[in-house]
């Protein structure tokens, strides 16, 4: 399953970056996913609540913003912007391929609540 493998990954940067700054708990992680990545939100809070179990981030909750796909065409100059949860070959005004993505490949970590366990 694809979205455990990116919970995984999250998990174990958000643990590493915690540690880093010295800090034993993660109390939220937030991150940005966008459309073009294919990744289903809902299978990932749910590999990512069920990793999360015994480690620094047991409670942690995982806010996910989805980034639309936007993009602009290199032939007539349209932008354009979709909700689909997939990634975008051709100009859905003129069917041209010279299309440049300008967001929905995101797969980051914006933001991190941090504590010390007493
Ligand atoms: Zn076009």
């Amino acid at each position: 399953m694809h979205e455990a493998s990116i919970a995984h990954e999250l998990l174990t940067l958000a643990i590493k970056e915690c540690k880093n700054s010295g800090y034993n708990r993660i109390e939220s992680i937030k991150i940005t996913v966008g459309r073009a990545t294919g990744i289903m939100t809902d299978a990932l809070l749910f590999a990512f609540n069920v990793l999360k179990e015994g480690s620094p981030a047991d409670k942690a909750l995982l806010v996910i913003e989805e980034i639309p796909v936007r993009g602009v065409c290199k032939d007539c100059g349209k932008r354009f912007e979709s909700n689909e949860n997939y990634l975008i070959f051709e100009c859905p005004s003129c069917g041209s391929f010279s299309i440049e993505l300008v967001s929905g490949k995101e797969l980051n970590i914006t933001e991190m609540e941090v504590s010390n366990e007493n």
